[in-house]
Formats: structure tokens, sequence, C-alpha cells
């Protein structure tokens, strides 16, 4: 069986520590690869390999960065369909939206291509009599990303195109659970032009990881995944003198309210909920309804929920995938059964889903659970599955506080046809990411991503002009001079950058 190795100064790099790890298919529940696991050792060579790069890629002219960049965007839309491919193959989304979260990633490549007007300075003239102030921002140096399983291209791309833009070497720790992708996409950094070592990618569990975070060659961390892990990585690697943004879980309430187009406000919830099996970070967990929508919007939800077809990752007609292991899709089928144990109702129950021919995938039927309160452990928990729970609650603000009482702050999203409502509610959620009528509302690549609370540790949020500032630092430098002669050969030819 093929085993998926490292990526290391510019080529593939067998494994050395001899551990490895199972890559499945979860759609039909069987072992498609290993994939090596990197130890310390490991770790340094790619981490030395980024040190050395990082000398003569810093000092590349801007002009010479955007032209690899342009050509790394050129072939990952070139390849778009077979890096798609790979994720649906290994992470079980249906193959729509595993091209949709290359297409999401393609574009903070094109913002990357942006570099030379991001990283424009500032310049004040006669500060003080014949002296000039000016600033320009440098890149820190090697820098590592450790990222999910679940965005295993769009997420890394959050990080390393802003990251190597700007000047930076990147060591890559991508999930061990589906790690294809990002060595396809190694390879086009190569075809591309990319000097080696300026993109490396090291797979690992926790072995590689506390690796990486505690080399003294790794400037800056940039972490997506769970809060617990987050939180570690923060806590330890700032530790260590570095600079840190680590994205955590989430709790993704959406508010609807009686003045809402009840039909449009379910059919928007339902794909936020059960789109990739509800494993996203800006999934909705938690429908609010406020005052008498309730059960409108519980018969919507309900009938969207039983007519889903579930199936495996590669056939067109499925509008949902497996989760991403068989622990995972146990992990979820428990916190229902505790929703039963502590009150609620499960109104559409997906443990009940059997797929013919399918019977050993991760799969789990849409489920929908009503009544659901904040003291229930499938409505404190990130399930991060196919479930949808219905909270209800009296008044606007009441939803306001219960969004605010919850330690995450990823996204919401609020439902209403009123401008004044959607203004209270945006002005009042204590959330980093906030949709009025818009379910799963993401920030475009020129926007930057992140949650407040447990949501997000450190002060930057991701990619964007925050991705810009989070990978340099600026320098300020104040200038005199008193004769100044400036000498230059006479050319002849129109002036262009070298
Ligand atoms: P995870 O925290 O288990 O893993 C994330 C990364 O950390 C992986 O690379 C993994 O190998 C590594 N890791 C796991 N355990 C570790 C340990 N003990 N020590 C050191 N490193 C460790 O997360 P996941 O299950 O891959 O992804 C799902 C989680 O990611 C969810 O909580 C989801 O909300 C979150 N997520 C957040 C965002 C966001 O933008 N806030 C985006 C995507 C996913």
């Amino acid at each position: 069986m093929n085993t998926i190795e490292h990526w290391i100064d510019g080529k593939s790099a067998s494994g050395t520590s001899g551990r490895r790890s199972p890559v499945w298919n979860p759609s039909t529940g069987e072992q498609q690869s290993w994939v090596a696991l990197a130890d310390a050792v490991q770790v340094n060579k790619a981490v030395s390999a980024a040190a050395r790069a990082f000398q003569s890629w810093s000092q590349f002219s801007l002009s010479r960065r955007v032209k690899i960049l342009f050509a790394f965007r050129e072939l990952v839309n070139a390849r778009a369909q077979s890096i798609a491919n790979v994720i649906a193959s290994e992470h079980g989304k249906i193959i729509t939206d595993a091209e949709a979260e290359v297409q999401r990633g393609l574009e903070i490549v094109e913002y990357a291509c942006g570099i030379p007007t991001l990283l424009k300075g500032e310049y004040s003239d006669q500060v003080s009599s014949g002296v000039d102030v000016f600033s320009f921002r440098e890149p820190l140096g090697v820098v590592a990303g450790i990222t999910p399983f679940n965005f295993p291209a769009m997420v890394p791309m959050w990080m390393f195109p802003v990251a190597i833009a700007c000047g930076n070497t990147f060591v890559l720790k991508p999930s061990e659970r589906d790690p294809s992708a990002s060595i396809l996409l190694a390879q086009l950094w190569a075809e591309a032009g990319l000097p080696e070592g300026v993109f490396n990618v090291v797979h690992g569990d926790k072995a590689a990881v506390d690796a990486l975070i505690d080399h003294p060659q790794i400037q800056a961390i940039s972490f997506v995944g769970s809060t617990p892990i987050a939180q570690y990585i923060y806590t330890r690697a700032t530790t260590a003198g570095k600079r840190v943004q680590a994205l955590g879980g989430a709790k993704n309430h959406a508010v609807i309210l009686p003045d809402a187009d009840c039909a449009f406000a379910a059919e928007q919830i339902a794909g936020a909920a059960f789109g990739s099996a509800g494993e996203r970070c800006m999934a909705i967990s938690a429908a609010v309804a406020v005052g008498d929508v309730g059960h409108e919007l519980l018969e919507s939800l309900n009938a969207k929920a039983a007519a889903l077809k579930v199936g495996p990752s590669n056939d067109p007609s499925s509008q949902m995938g497996p989760l991403i292991t068989n622990e995972a899709r146990e992990r979820v089928t428990r916190l229902i059964g505790s929703g039963t144990e502590q009150g609620a109702k499960v109104t559409v129950d997906g443990r009940k889903l059997r797929l013919e021919g399918h019977e050993r995938g991760f799969f789990l039927g849409a489920t929908v659970i009503d009544g659901v309160t904040a003291d229930m452990d499938v409505y404190r928990e990130e399930i991060f599955g196919p479930v949808l729970s219905l909270v209800r609650v009296h008044s606007l603000r009441e939803a306001i506080d219960l969004i605010n009482s919850n330690p995450y702050g990823n996204g919401t999203a609020v439902f209403t046809s009123s401008g004044e409502t959607a203004r209270e509610f945006q002005r009042g959620v204590k959330v980093g990411m906030i949709g009025i009528n818009v379910p799963v509302p993401v920030p475009m690549a020129y926007y930057s991503f992140g949650g407040w609370k447990a949501s997000l540790f450190g002060d930057k949020h991701i990619h964007g002009p925050e991705g810009v500032s989070f990978y340099t630092r600026a320098k300020v430098v104040t200038a005199r001079w008193p004769a100044a002669q400036i000498r230059s050969g006479a050319s002849y030819h129109f002036p262009t950058a070298t």
C-alpha cells in the first residue's frame, strides 16, 4: 500500500521515524494508503531547508515573487479538479464541495498576487527640517502552519500564499487524516518555479507539532483546529517567544426572527448545518427560533433533513458525504443519544441511515433535535457532524444573550426582514463573523477570517490584511541627507523591475 511521504527542500522525502498512520476512504470505510509521521529529526530537516531558502527568497524582488505566484495560481486553477478529487476521496466531502474549497483557496493565491500593493509602506516628507520618515515591512523568516482535516487545501491556502508572498519560507504540517492535497500543492509550487526549501510539508501528529512549536528557528505559527489544541499551541509557542495565531473550534448559532422569510431561512440553515456533513468551523449547529417562528421552522428543517441525499463523495447525486472516521461517527452518535437522555426530542434521526452497498462507510444521516437547552451536552459541545439543534427563545435580546454566553465566537447569522433588527444583532453579538440572511459568512480573501473568544487565540485574524501584518514586521526609518546626491548611469530603455 502506498505511503504518502513528506516534501522537503523541493522534493519528496521518505519518513525516517518508522511511524505511520492509516489514511481512510470514508465513503467505503477502507484504508487507501499510509502517511508517514515525522519525528523531530525530520522536522529539523524541513526547518533547516526552509532557513537556508529564506536567505535568498527574502531577497527576491517583488516582481520575481509575483511571477511565481501567478504561475502557481495558473497551475492550481488548471489542476483544481485533481486536487478536488483527492480531497473528496480522503475527506469524504462531495465533489462539488471539494471543488468549492479549492476555489476559495485559489482566491487567497490571487489576493497574494497583489503583494506589491499590499506591502507598500508609508512616507512622510519633511517631518522636521530636512528629515523624512518612512516605513516598510519585512518577512519574519521560517513560519509554520498546522492545519485541520476539514479543509485540507483551503485552510493551508489561508496561510502559505500570503506568508510566501511576504518573503517568508514555510513548513506545513497538514492533518494526517487527509494529507495528499498538501503534496499536490507542493508539486505545483515546484512546477511554478518556487525555489527549493521555500515550501515544505511534514506529515505527522503531536510529535511533529511539538517539534515545530519548540523549534528555535521557527518565528511564527499559524494554527487552525480544535480549541484545546489551539490553546495548547498558543500557550507553548508564545512562551517560546513565537508569534502565534491559533484558530479554534466553534458553535455557530443562526437566529430566526418571526419577520424572516421562514422557508428561505430553513433552506439556508439546512445547507449550513448539513453541508460537508457539518464538519465546518462555520457550520450552523444551533438554530435559535425567536417567538412563534419555531413550529414552522421545525417543519421545514425536518423536511429538508429527511430529504437529504446522503452518499459517497464521488457520486454526483450525493448532497452529503460520510464523516471523516468511524470514531467521529461514533462520537456524534453518542452526542445525539445524550440529547434524548437530557430531555430533547430527535425529530429526524440520522442514526437510522443505512446505505446499501456502503455499509462500511462512515455515514450518518442528517439529524434534527428539538427542545435543546443551553445546559445539554448536545448544545455545549462542538458536534462537528450533521446535527442541528433547535433552541427556542422569546426575544432577540434573549438570542443575543445566549450567543454571548457561549464560550465560542466564530460565526453567527440572523434571518430577518428588518434592518433595525439586523443592526441590533450585528452590534450586540460577541462573534467575529456575522451573516445577515447569509448562513455561512466566510469573508472573502481580501478580508481577514477569524472568530472571538475560544475560537481564536492571538490578536491577528488569518489571511487578508491581518495575514500580511501577521507574516511581516515593520521598520520605521527616520532619515536626514544633508547633501543628498543621487548618481546613476544613463539608461535608455523603459524602466523595468529586475
Ligand atoms: P484537531 O485540533 O484535532 O487537529 C488540528 C491539527 O492539530 C492537526 O494537524 C493535528 O495533527 C494536530 N493535533 C491534533 N492533536 C494534537 C495534539 N494533541 N498535540 C499537537 N497537535 C495536535 O482538529 P481537527 O479534528 O483536524 O479539525 C476540526 C477542528 O478544527 C474543529 O474543532 C473545527 O472547528 C476546527 N476548525 C476551526 C477553523 C477556524 O477557522 N476557526 C477552521 C477549520 C476547522
